[in-house]
């Protein structure tokens, strides 16, 4: 298995993020990936594989360009237009009939962005191209033959669409990663974070080749709140191509791999040549972000019944903020794509 992995996501600490109202430190930190990396490190998950740097026209396959130009130049304009130096976090959303395009750095902030839990520091652009840059490394390796492959992202990317950040996200790496495979045909990308992947469904609504499925926390109580209803298939020639999965909270192991095997009946049938695991541990239980009651071996288990559709996987890392358990669930999903037993 090869893993990707850095320490450019060090760049990348915003000082605050709002929740519920409350100002409170980002729950999405540094410390998550040095406790996946200890964890890999120990459990001998070590084929380390250099990271070739992403290309700006396979980033503007998923994301409009003003957008990327938006990310890579906010922050020291923001700062210049009278912004907090802390980090680029507007106060007003362009939302539902409030969207005249602006140019003042203040108010372009709220145009790209869809939540208040998405801080842009210096350093967020070079960390968010390093963790994009991993995910395509690694779907050109599965392009090359490279049966599984994990990409240690940070930042995480599901919740990013075509044009804005929210939710920790900044740029969308398991949606990259899907639309470099499906070069070689019908791709599925399966979401397991417990937040639906509204920007990566987004990014996929229209089109047929890329199957996007989602098992999360159902919106009417979990975030992002506005998206991932089970009525919503995916528009235009991508009617078909959305499956969202929506669970109550408390959701257990059992019902949780009753589910997974609709999500997997359903990538047989898209006739899917690799999948995208966005792979998010917050449905653990006892997660702070979470809801669900999910043990370390389901994580297995639902590895292990990936690994059964016998097609290249990437893993893309996503949320998970349960710090004492993190490391190990990480592990206990690869071991489940692997095969390994303990
Ligand atoms: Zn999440």
């Amino acid at each position: 298995m090869n893993i990707y992995r850095s320490t450019l996501h060090t760049l990348h600490v915003p000082p605050h993020e709002f929740y519920d109202g409350a100002l409170i430190p980002p729950y999405e930190s540094a410390a998550r990936a040095d406790i996946i990396d200890a964890a890999l490190l120990a459990a001998g998950y070590t084929d380390e594989h250099a990271i070739e740097p992403v290309s700006r026209a396979a980033l503007e396959r998923i994301h409009r360009p003003d957008y990327l130009d938006y990310l890579a130049s906010i922050y020291p304009a923001w700062c210049a237009a009278g912004g907090a130096i802390e980090a680029v976090l507007p106060s007003t959303l362009a939302v539902r009939w409030m969207q005249h395009r602006s140019t003042n750095p203040l108010a372009l902030a709220g145009y790209y962005t869809f939540d208040l839990s998405a801080p842009i520091v210096a350093g967020t652009w070079i960390a968010s191209l390093d963790a994009a840059s991993m995910a395509a490394t690694a779907a050109h390796a599965a392009l090359a033959g490279t049966l599984l492959s994990y990409a240690r992202c940070r930042p995480p990317g599901h919740h990013a669409g075509s044009d804005m950040c929210g939710g920790y996200c900044y740029l969308n790496n398991a949606a990259l990663a899907a639309d470099i495979l499906s070069q070689r045909g019908p791709v599925a990308v399966l979401d397991i974070d417990i937040h639906h992947g509204n920007g990566t469904q987004q990014i996929f609504a229209d089109r047929a080749d890329v199957l996007f499925v989602s098992l999360h926390g159902h919106p009417d109580v979990c975030y992002p709140y506005f998206m991932g209803f089970a009525d919503e298939h995916g528009v235009a020639a991508g009617k078909g191509a959305t499956l969202n999965i929506p669970l109550a909270f408390g959701c257990d192991d059992a019902t949780y791999l009753r589910h997974i095997d609709v999500a997997l009946a359903a990538i047989r049938a898209h006739g899917a040549t690799a999948l995208v695991l966005s792979a998010g541990f917050d449905t653990y239980a006892g997660d702070p972000l979470g809801g669900f009651a999910l043990t370390s071996q389901c994580y297995t288990e639902i590895g292990s019944r990936c690994r059964a559709l016998d097609i290249p996987i990437v893993v893309i890392q996503e949320g998970g903020y349960a710090l004492t358990a993190l490391g190990d669930n990480v592990v206990a999903l690869l071991d489940g794509l692997t095969g390994r037993s303990r």
